[in-house]
């Protein structure tokens, strides 16, 4: 689905992220690991274009979408993304949040919209709740909502940037079993997260960033039980 190639980010003079290279193909879950600073949030933000790349290509549908702004908003609907602040609408309740997308940019008519945003909120356990506001939820509802308004556009990969950590321990598991849910679905998905016991038993890869640099590209075995860089090796002797 996408081809990432070369991609470099710098911020001033500073090269955050050093030419990364790699491919998602249908049904990879990609968890994305690395110490804190090590360009994985700006890594995320490249690909769903939130953040202009320095050099480099992302491959979408045959196009380098970096040069192709006019496709922004398309590839947006194909490319979904969920981040760590839920990023949802205060002043709008659980139903509108979903139905926002729908209406504005895949232009379906109120009542269709409704009917999607309902069957996702379903699907994360929140259809009880569409006539909250944000404010009423907890951290954990707050994100499955979030997860619920990126699945209703129906993207073909979703994004998710440490989805979980900014949650109470006791809502981390509720998060983590609907992406877990979601992966067993075959859903396409690329996370950063810590939680390197999820990507453990949930990734079918594993792409280790150390300084802006993918170490390692490989699958969970590998990763775990015999890396081929030291420097994966040491960052998971310090995190597990
Ligand atoms: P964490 O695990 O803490 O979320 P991360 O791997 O997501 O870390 P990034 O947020 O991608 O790391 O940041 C990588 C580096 O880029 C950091 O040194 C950060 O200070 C720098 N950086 C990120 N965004 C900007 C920006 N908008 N302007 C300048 N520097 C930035
Ligand atoms: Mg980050």
């Amino acid at each position: 689905i996408l081809k990432i190639r070369n991609l470099v980010k710098c911020f001033g003079n500073r090269e955050i992220l050093k030419s990364i290279s790699f491919d998602v193909s249908h049904g990879d879950v990609i968890c994305i690991i690395g110490a804190s600073g090590s360009g994985k949030s700006t890594l995320l933000r490249c690909i769903n274009l939130l953040e202009t790349p320095t050099s480099g290509e992302i491959i979408h549908d045959e196009r380098n979408i970096v040069e192709e702004y006019d496709r922004l908003t398309l590839y947006r609907t194909k490319v979904g993304m969920v981040f760590q602040q839920f990023n949802l609408f205060n002043n709008l309740t659980v139903l509108e949040n979903c139905m926002v997308g729908l209406v504005k940019v895949l232009k379906q008519d109120k009542q269709t919209a409704k009917q999607t945003a309902i069957k996702f909120l379903e699907k994360v356990g929140m259809a009880a709740y569409i006539n909250a506001k944000p404010h009423q939820l907890s951290g954990g509802q707050k994100q499955r909502v979030a997860i619920a308004r990126a699945l209703a556009i129906q993207p073909q990969v979703l994004l998710m940037d440490e989805p979980t950590s900014a949650l109470d321990t006791q809502m981390v598991g509720e998060v983590l079993a609907v992406m877990r849910e979601l992966a067993k679905e075959g859903l396409t998905m690329l996370i950063v997260t810590h939680e390197i016991a999820f990507a453990r038993e949930v990734a079918s890869r594993i792409i280790y960033v150390e300084d802006g640099v993918i170490v390692e590209d490989s699958t969970p075995d590998v990763i775990f039980n015999h890396p081929n860089d030291p420097r994966t090796k040491a960052f998971l002797s310090r995190v597990s």
